[in-house]
């Protein structure tokens, strides 16, 4: 399945929506204008892939909300050639419009069916990312530090092995709380030991947990 006519058109009313809930990064708005986030879904499902709406793809997980894609990417204030680390690869959607903004995408999934479904979902679009099936706890410390450190699955508190592989100046953004609710935490990290946070509204992800999956 291709992007087409219908599909631009259904997103230009996507992004309007986004703009109207508040969405001002304009990198952020064009990015998610420009990945066709219906060639991450079941094609059976095309009709869903443009409401603000999360949706469930497969192994019982979801690709995250577009208004909740959009907040994440706009904490990370990403620039071009931005080293960033995803934690919660899912679809791959999020790690497409990371690296149509521009920036060198690493991303974790610990499902290794969804690893290998977003894998070729990115190289059917021409994005380059680096895919690593495994869990995200771990986070990829060979390949930091990180500009930006994004983690799309509720965690009860942020990983500190996360924290340390960050740049001084750089930023994580989470969702952190319990499995009903979660709220949107940014952290700067402004020194070397030094870490500053701030609360961003309420969410709902699915949870992260520990050690992989090696379904077929
Ligand atoms: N960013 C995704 C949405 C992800 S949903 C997208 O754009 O579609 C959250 C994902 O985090 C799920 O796929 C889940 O399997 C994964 N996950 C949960 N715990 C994890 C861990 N410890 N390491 C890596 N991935 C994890």
């Amino acid at each position: 399945m291709t992007d087409d006519f219908e599909a631009r058109g259904k997103r230009k009313k996507l992004i309007a929506e986004l703009r109207k809930k508040g969405i001002t990064d304009e990198e952020v708005l064009r990015a998610m204008d420009t990945v066709p986030r219906h060639l991450f879904m079941d094609p059976a499902f095309l009709i869903h892939a443009y409401v603000d709406k999360a949706f469930p793809i497969s192994s019982g997980q979801t690709i995250s909300q577009p208004y909740t894609v959009a907040v994440q990417t706009a904490l990370l204030e990403v620039k071009r050639r931005d080293k960033i680390l995803e934690i919660g690869t899912g679809s791959g959607y999020q790690a497409a419009v990371l690296a149509e903004m521009g920036a060198k995408v690493y991303t974790i999934e610990r499902h290794r069916e969804l690893y290998r479904k977003a894998r070729r979902s990115l190289a059917e679009l021409g994005y380059e990312v680096e895919f690593f099936f495994g869990d995200g706890y771990a986070g990829k410390p060979q390949y930091g530090p990180y500009d930006g450190i994004i983690i799309t699955a509720a965690t009860r508190e942020i990983p500190d092995n996360l924290l340390r592989q960050l740049k001084t100046g750089g930023k994580l953004v989470a969702p952190v709380g319990d499995v009903s609710s979660q709220v949107m935490t940014l952290v700067r990290r402004s020194g070397e030991g030094s870490f500053e946070y701030s609360a961003h509204g309420k969410y709902v992800f699915v949870p992260m947990l520990r050690g992989i999956v090696k379904e077929k």
